[in-house]
């Protein structure tokens, strides 16, 4: 198997919002069907090799060419494309990753805030984000009302419809 971009498919499953603030990044993730060579080095005492995200590029073993058919498996595609906009845009180094303990928890604190959570803990909200919105569910609210991203893709409240109405009325 070779990598591959994502497909269209894919893309038309995956939050609107990462999709085209994704784009807007310039990043054009890859999915590459094998282990990182840091995934192989941790299976030494983790025991399994785990999907690894670095720059644009995903490290999936086994991943198939596309994943439009497997729910469980387009969640965790968000949260490694949360990684993935996180490298495009700055905000994550391979090295700044490595050293802030704080991007390596995957629990979320009582208070969401995202300037303050790391790099796992946004990826998580991600892909909470992409269950939500198929389930529905308390956390669909709290997230959209988080990730910066969501309000690129027309979920914007209402007021901040009427708001933009005002503005154009004035122009
Ligand atoms: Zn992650």
């Amino acid at each position: 198997m070779h990598q591959r971009r994502l497909t269209d498919a894919e893309r038309g499953l995956l939050s609107p919002g990462l999709v085209a603030a994704l784009d807007a990044a310039g990043a054009a993730p890859v999915i590459v069907p094998r282990a990182a060579w840091l995934a192989r080095l941790t299976w030494l005492w983790r025991g399994h090799v785990p999907i690894l995200t670095r720059g644009h590029k995903i490290y999936w073993p086994g991943a198939p060419q596309d994943f439009s058919s497997r729910p469980a498996a387009m969640a965790v595609l968000q949260h490694e494309l949360q990684h993935v906009l996180d490298f495009s845009t700055g905000r994550l180094s391979a090295l700044g990753y490595l050293l802030n303990p704080r991007n390596w928890t995957y629990r979320l604190p009582e208070i969401w805030d995202w300037n303050t959570l790391g790099a796992e803990q946004r990826a998580v909200l991600a892909e909470k984000l992409w269950r939500a919105e198929r389930d529905g569910g308390e956390e669909l609210d709290a997230c959209r009302s988080i990730i910066p991203w969501v309000a690129d893709c027309g979920l914007a409240s209402p007021r901040d419809d009427l708001h933009q109405g005002g503005q154009t009325r004035r122009i």
